[in-house]
């Protein structure tokens, strides 16, 4: 058996063809989705996402804003341009980029955003919101690689899934997303004992890990639908996943690629996210005057 590659830059375009049409619809209705990023410091791979976040906004016709931070500007006059973000009609998701200097607490910041701009899903309001299945932002990695599964109509249904990395921004949004989805789940980490024994029976793996090499194809079940959400540099600059592509692909049914499978797809569900917010917040005001902006 050889995998379909999954080909995420091309679900991407799609889905921001998407973006793009209900971005134009709110448009007629004199609204633009507008999205606010907050960064501190000069993390070089944060400046990338965030020029990437941005670009990605006027592609689709969204208007952004940058708001860029000395890294040692103080937590309070972060927590101040929030406010005025969250009071802000033109500004329907606002996103901070991690990570933040350690003088600021992440949390304290993540809880600052109102809930209904929380474009990132990472307000406990909306972590709450996915675990008790009424999700409204969802987070955009696991988002994205939902809409991979749907775009291949992959089933999930009663199906086996495997999720290795528990983290809060993948692994465990990830898991809840596809138990909600009728899943039976499963979720590993570096202290699992034996990844293998879980590994070998998902009918879908998901790896999100962040090592690379990590699932090789003895651990992977024949058929096995496999999403490789690792991102990992390699010394001589290349980018791979944790799935050992080339091997993995001889024995699964589906697989995605790095790069070109599911990163194009996080920017994109940002994307969506904004503008959903901005759909329900016309929702609530109802119908502009062609004047008001
Ligand atoms: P993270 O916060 O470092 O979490 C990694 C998770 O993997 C943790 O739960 C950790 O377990 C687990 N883990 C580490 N080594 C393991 C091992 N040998 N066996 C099993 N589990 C192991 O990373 P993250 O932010 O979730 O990101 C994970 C990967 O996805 C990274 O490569 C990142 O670059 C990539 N990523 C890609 C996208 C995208 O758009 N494609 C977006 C976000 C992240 P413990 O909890 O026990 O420490």
């Amino acid at each position: 058996m050889v995998a379909k590659v999954i080909d995420g830059n091309a679900v991407a375009r799609l889905v921001r063809t998407e973006c793009r049409q209900r971005a134009e619809t709110l448009k007629a209705r004199n609204i633009q989705p507008g999205l606010a990023v907050i960064m501190v410091g000069n993390n070089p791979a944060s400046g990338v996402y965030v020029r990437n976040k941005v670009k990605a906004c006027e592609e689709v016709g969204l208007r952004s804003e940058l708001h860029h931070f000395h890294e040692n500007t103080g937590q309070a006059q972060v927590l101040d341009v929030i406010d005025g973000l969250n009071r802000n009609p033109a500004i329907h998701g606002i996103l901070i980029q991690l990570p933040l200097p350690p003088h600021i607490q992440v949390r304290t910041v993540l809880e600052a955003i109102s809930r209904d701009k929380d474009v990132d899903g990472f307000h406990l309001y909306n972590v709450g919101g996915l675990v008790v299945g009424d999700t409204v932002f969802p987070p955009c990695t696991p988002y994205g690689v939902q809409r991979l599964l749907e775009h291949e109509r992959i089933p999930i249904e009663g199906r086996n899934v495997v999720v290795v990395g528990a983290s809060n921004i993948v692994g465990k949004p990830m898991a809840l997303m596809l138990m909600q989805k009728n899943a039976t789940v499963c979720i590993c980490h570096a202290k699992t004992r034996d990844l293998a024994q879980f590994t070998i029976l998902a009918d879908i793996l998901v790896a999100a890990a962040g090592v690379p090499g990590l699932i090789k194809h003895e651990v992977v079940k024949t058929g096995a639908v496999v999403i490789d959400v690792g991102i990992n540099r390699l010394p001589g600059g290349g980018l791979v996943g944790d799935v050992d592509f080339d091997q993995v692909r001889q024995k699964a049914s589906y697989i995605t690629p790095v790069p070109g499978g599911v990163g194009p797809m996080t920017v994109t569900m940002l994307l969506c996210n904004t503008v959903g917010s901005a759909e329900r917040f016309a929702g609530r005001e109802g119908p502009r005057p062609a004047s008001s902006t």
